[in-house]
């Protein structure tokens, strides 16, 4: 049975899923991904599953996730494409709609991709740093969408991953990469972005950089490069969807 108030912010609020507007009971409990509000069972199963990895220069599908085709720069865990409509639809609302419950099917996403890859979890225990935003784009938004699905992992995987929300700071606030053409210019536009906060933290660590979706690779890259520079041992990105 529901609470009580559970059940008057339902009858007031109705939960509905955020690709296709179907109402969805809060008692219902999907069987994949546990109970969310955000989305139903029918749009959860029309999101592939990527196998494989990806390089974060090129593109190019990587089998493992050691000696990639462009040595030195890390390779990216994706979960999915950001082409599928129902992925869009879940990543706008955790950014652009202050909708936050859209974190857990979308850690629910990476969760399934690791779950096929074994070697993932072989390779662990990782360091986890969420992809920070500028503290004015952060305080604006309310939250920063990296850190929810970050927080969300290291529930679902507590030992393969360990948060450190502090350590990665953003010190250039630029605008939105999506709104940069050429991949060159989201490179150029992109550095000097990060400062690392914490180096001893990180000294011969592997790190899992986790960003909401990977575009050029760009912003993956340029914080692969200061965090290797403060003494991480390894860095790799993990991203719900690889645009
Ligand atoms: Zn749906
Ligand atoms: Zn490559």
């Amino acid at each position: 049975m529901l609470p009580p108030l559970q059940f008057l912010i339902d009858a007031l609020f109705p939960p509905q899923c955020i690709p296709c507007g179907k109402k969805l009971a809060s008692s219902h409990i999907n069987s994949h991904t546990g109970t969310f509000l955000s989305v139903c069972e029918a749009c959860f199963d029309a999101i592939p599953i990527r196998t494989g990895f990806v390089c974060s220069r090129c593109g190019a599908r990587q089998p493992t996730l050691v000696n990639g085709c462009h040595k030195g720069t890390p390779i990216i865990v994706a979960a999915t494409e950001y082409s599928n409509h129902e992925t869009q639809a879940l990543i706008h609302a955790l950014k652009y709609e202050h909708v936050r419950i859209a974190s857990l099917p979308l850690a629910a996403l990476i969760a399934h991709h690791i779950a096929t890859h074994e070697e993932i979890v072989e390779r662990g225990p990782f360091i986890l740093i969420p992809i920070p935003l500028h503290t004015k784009k952060e305080a604006a938004r309310g939250y920063n969408q990296s850190e929810l699905l970050a927080r969300e992992l290291t529930k679902l995987f507590p030992q393969t991953f360990s948060l450190c929300s502090d350590s990665l700071i953003r010190i250039k606030n630029i605008p939105s990469q999506t709104t940069r053409k050429t991949h060159s210019e989201r490179a150029s536009n992109v550095h000097g972005s990060f400062f690392v906060a914490k180096p001893e933290t990180l000294v011969g660590k592997i790190v899992f950089i986790i960003d909401d979706v990977s575009t050029s690779g760009a912003t993956i890259r340029e914080a692969a490069r200061v965090l290797k520079h403060a003494g991480a041992r390894n860095v790799l990105g993990l991203v719900v969807a690889k645009a």
